[in-house]
C-alpha cells in the first residue's frame, strides 16, 4: 500500500525537496489550525487559555502523539525546550544514576551539539568525569565497568550510516551503564521501539521527519520504571508536582512531567500538533520499505549519471537511515547549482552531498527527475559559475 500522501503537503510547486530530514515542509493543516490558536485561543481566551485551550496538558499529549511513532508508551514522552537541552537534562540524570563511574562513551559520527553539551556538563559538575569518543564501529569495544552512559545519535547526521539499537543497548546494560539515544534523524524516518529497546533515556527533535516547523519543541523520552526516581538538573518550576502551590522547595513532579522546565512554546507547539496529522494511520514498516525503496533508486541513478560522486552512506541498506550522501569535491557549489534548479539537499562540511528521502512527499518520479538534474549539472560543470560559491551562513 502507497503511503504517499503530497497533498497534505503544501510545498512550492516544481521543488523536489530532498531536505525533509533538516526541516520538513509545512503540512497544509497547520497554517489554519495555527491562526486558530492565534485568534481563538491566545487573542479571546487571553490567560484563560491555559484552562480553556488546554496548554498546560500539551507538552504531554503531543509527547504521546509523538510516542507512537518511536514505540514508548503513553505518558512516557514529553516536549519541550530543544534537543541539545534535552540532551543535557538525559545524560545529567544518567550520571547521577551511576554516581562511581566516570566514563561518557559517545562516536565521531554524533552531532556536534551532543558532544558540546556532553563536554560542558562534565566541566561543570567538575567531578572527574571523561568523554570518550570513538570511531561508530569501535563503540561496542569502548563500553566497559567504567562507563556511566553512552550517548549516540542512532543515524549519523552526514552519512546516514545507523546503529543498531538493540545490540548497543544490550551491550550497555550488560556493562552496567545507562543508555541515552538520540533520534534526530530516526523519530518519523525508521521504525524505532523503544519499548522493545529498553534504553533509559531517548531525546529528539520535531522540525526534521515530523515537520513541526521551524524552532519545534524537542521531546524527551524516560523508561517508565525510572521516570519517578531521576533527578531533574533543570528542575524548573514546570517539573514541580504542584507549581501552582509556588513553594520555595523543589518536589519534581511524578513521572516523565519532571523533565519540563518552564512555559511550553504553545503556538509552536500547536503547529506541531496539527503537523502531526499526516502520520495518522502511517504504518512505520511501510515508510521504512518505501525509504528504502527511495534510497535505493537515486543510489542506482546517481551511480549512472555522475560517477565522480562517491557514496558516503552505506551502500547495505539496512545500516542506513533515511537519507544518502556522496562525497564530491566541488559539494559546496554542486549543491547550490542544484537548489537553484529546484531541487534541494544540502551540504554538510567538509565535501558531503546529503539528501533526505521522506515518502510522504517524495516518489520515485522526483528521485529519478532529481538524479537526472544532479547528473546534468556534474557533466556539465554547472556548478562551476562564480554565484554557486560564496558560502552562506547555514549550509
Ligand atoms: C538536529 C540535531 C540537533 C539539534 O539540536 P537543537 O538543540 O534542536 O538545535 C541535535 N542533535 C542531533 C543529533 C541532531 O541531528
Amino acid at each position: 500500500m502507497s503511503i504517499l500522501r503530497k497533498h497534505l503537503f503544501d510545498l512550492p510547486e516544481g521543488m523536489i525537496y530532498l531536505d525533509g530530514n533538516s526541516l520538513g515542509p509545512l503540512p497544509r493543516a497547520v497554517p489554519a489550525r495555527l491562526a486558530r490558536a492565534v485568534t481563538g485561543e491566545w487573542g479571546a481566551h487571553l490567560i484563560q487559555g491555559w484552562n480553556l485551550d488546554g496548554w498546560m496538558a500539551q507538552p504531554g499529549r503531543v509527547g504521546d502523539r509523538v510516542g507512537r511513532l518511536i514505540g514508548a508508551p503513553p505518558g512516557s514522552v514529553v516536549m519541550g525546550d530543544t534537543l541539545s537541552i534535552k540532551v543535557y537534562q538525559a545524560l545529567s540524570a544518567a550520571l547521577s544514576m551511576r554516581p562511581d563511574r566516570r566514563v561518557v562513551v559517545s562516536d565521531s559520527g554524533n552531532f556536534p551539539s551532543d558532544l558540546y553539551i556532553a563536554d560542558g556538563l562534565i566541566r561543570h559538575l567538575g567531578q572527574g568525569h571523561v568523554l570518550r569518543v570513538v570511531a561508530p564501529d569501535a563503540v561496542g569495544d569502548a563500553i566497559g565497568p567504567d562507563v556511566a552512559a553512552v550517548l549516540l545519535t542512532q543515524v549519523d547526521y552526514r552519512t546516514g550510516r545507523m546503529h543498531d539499537m538493540a545490540a548497543i543497548t544490550k551491550a550497555a546494560h550488560a556493562a552496567g551503564a545507562v543508555m541515552i539515544w538520540d533520534l534526530a534523524h530516526s523519530a518519523g524516518a525508521v521504525p524505532v521501539d523503544l519499548a522493545a529497546c529498553g534504553a533509559e533515556f531517548a531525546a529528539g527533535c520535531s522540525y526534521k521527519y515530523l515537520n513541526g516547523g521551524p524552532g519545534a519543541p524537542a521531546f524527551i523520552y524516560v523508561r517508565p520504571d525510572l521516570a519517578d526516581r531521576i533527578d531533574p538538573a533543570l528542575a524548573g518550576w514546570l517539573g514541580h508536582a504542584a507549581p501552582f502551590a509556588f513553594d520555595l522547595d523543589y518536589r519534581p513532579a511524578p513521572g516523565v512531567d519532571r523533565m519540563r522546565v518552564g512555559t511550553p512554546p504553545v503556538l509552536q507547539m500547536t503547529a506541531l500538533d496539527a503537523a502531526l496529522d499526516v502520520w495518522d494511520g502511517v504504518d512505520m514498516a511501510d515508510l521504512r520499505a518505501a525509504s528504502v525503496a527511495l534510497s535505493e533508486r537515486f543510489i542506482a541513478e546517481v551511480a549512472a549519471h555522475c560517477p565522480d560522486l562517491m557514496l558516503a552512506s552505506p551502500r547495505d541498506a539496512r545500516e542506513r537511515g533515511s537519507q544518502v550522501s556522496f562525497h564530491f569535491a566541488h559539494g559546496y557549489a554542486a549543491m547550490q547549482a542544484l537548489i537553484a534548479q529546484g531541487v534541494i539537499g544540502d551540504f554538510r562540511a567538509p565535501d558531503i552531498m546529503r539528501f533526505g528521502f521522506t515518502p510522504l512527499y517524495i516518489d520515485q518520479a522526483d528521485v529519478v527527475r532529481a538524479a537526472g538534474i544532479l547528473g546534468r549539472i556534474i557533466t556539465d560543470r554547472l556548478w562551476d559559475r562564480p554565484e554557486f560559491q560564496a558560502r552562506k551562513a547555514v549550509t
